[in-house]
């Protein structure tokens, strides 16, 4: 066999494996428009599932930004922030970032996956303690692997086993959580977590991806990271502290240094939907009673967040409701394990400002009725 061909059977054997734990992913084409509406594989649907929780992704007073960015100063940034790519636009994204936070600075990256990547290992590695939140996203576990640390997970939200595990670690220590749980909807007990941080010398960090814009919570963590993915609508990932901290991270973070810095539009756009976001509060606060009345209609608990799961447990029973809501024009993918922890296969249901009461409305009925008529797991 040529090498060509062997490298062919290695990608098949591998794929067959994957298919066999029903771990095979694959892509569906979707092309979102404005308020919650999509063509998935050429079918209109509503989706409840994005994470534009308010919409700005289509505003037209973001994408006009974009546009006028791209055609001033072009449609990439022609190399990493240390050598060309530090457009002004970054450091007006940074301002703008700090100053919502009420930190000294922040620093700008080119996702969240890498901000945390990059940010972990700058700020511990060997002979260091990571204690983490069990469910925190994969990209903080990223992190903490890449960064040499011991790291130790508390079961979700146990405030009492983070300080146990805290009590007995080497080295500096660094706490790890989501403010707002990315597959849960449910938030993190972040003054628990601050108190536990300074009295012990550790620090805190979050991960606010999920709750920008919509859910307000003091947070007293000393690094606060997050994304521009989600609630601003657009792409690029970001970390607020003090201020030498970032510059600390222009210097150490690799993910900050080896990669090219953000094209002006995408810096252009955030920066408006940071202003729209400001000025119209309302946005979060519509996408938030939209996941109200819909846990209301369902019998289920107040939530948190804009984020609902429906969690079902057996994988075929989650990809077989989330078929039947396509079928009746509601896009909602199911989330299987390794994503979430075995046997808690789930939707993964969002609420967004461009939805319409109405919107939520059917979607709940349907929903209901397919959970009624042709699931095992009752609400
Ligand atoms: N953190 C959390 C909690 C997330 O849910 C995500 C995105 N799924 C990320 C980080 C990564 O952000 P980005 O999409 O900007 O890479």
């Amino acid at each position: 066999m040529t090498s060509f061909e062997r490298l062919k059977a290695f990608a098949e054997q591998k794929l067959s494996q994957l298919e066999a734990t029903g771990q095979r992913r694959s892509l569906v084409e979707t092309a979102r428009e404005t308020g919650g509406r999509a063509a998935r594989a050429g079918r209109d649907v509503i989706s409840f599932c994005d994470n534009d929780y308010l919409s700005l992704s289509h505003d037209a007073r973001v994408t006009q930004a974009a546009a006028d960015a791209a055609r001033l100063y072009g449609a990439g940034s022609g190399g990493s922030r240390l050598i060309t790519g530090n457009h002004p636009l970054n450091a007006a994204l940074e301002d703008r970032l700090a100053r919502l936070k009420g930190t000294e600075g922040a620093r700008v990256f080119g996702s969240g996956f890498l901000a945390n990547l990059g940010t972990i290992p700058a700020l511990v590695g060997k002979g260091d303690t990571i204690v983490m939140d069990e469910l925190a996203h994969a990209c903080m576990h990223g992190g903490a692997r890449l960064s040499g640390a011991q790291v130790r997970l508390f079961r979700h939200n146990d405030v009492a086993e983070a300080a146990r595990l805290v009590k007995d670690a080497a080295g500096q220590v660094l706490l790890l959580t989501e403010t707002v749980f990315s597959m849960d909807g449910d938030v993190a007990p972040l003054s628990e977590l601050g108190a536990l941080a300074e009295a012990t010398g550790a620090w805190l960090m979050t991960d606010d991806a999920h709750g920008l814009g919509v859910v307000k919570q003091d947070n007293p963590a000393q690094i606060q990271m997050g994304t521009l993915s989600k609630a601003v609508g657009g792409y690029g990932g970001y970390v607020c502290g003090p201020a030498p901290l970032m510059d600390l991270l222009t210097s150490r973070a690799r993910s900050f240094v080896y990669t090219t810095g953000l094209p002006p539009p995408v810096l252009a756009a955030a920066i408006a939907a940071l202003d729209v976001m400001e000025a119209e509060p309302e946005r979060g606060a519509k996408a938030s009673r939209h996941a109200a009345l819909f846990c209301e209609l369902l019998g289920l608990p107040a939530p948190s967040s804009v984020i609902v799961p429906i969690i079902i447990g057996p994988e075929a029973e989650a990809m077989r409701v989330s078929a039947a809501l396509l079928e009746r024009g509601y896009l909602v993918t199911a989330i299987r394990p390794p994503t979430v922890p075995a046997g808690t296969a789930r939707l993964r249901v969002t609420f967004a400002a461009g939805h319409e009461e109405a919107d939520v409305r059917a979607f709940a009925g349907a929903l209901k009725e397919i959970m009624e008529l042709a699931c095992a797991v009752t609400l």
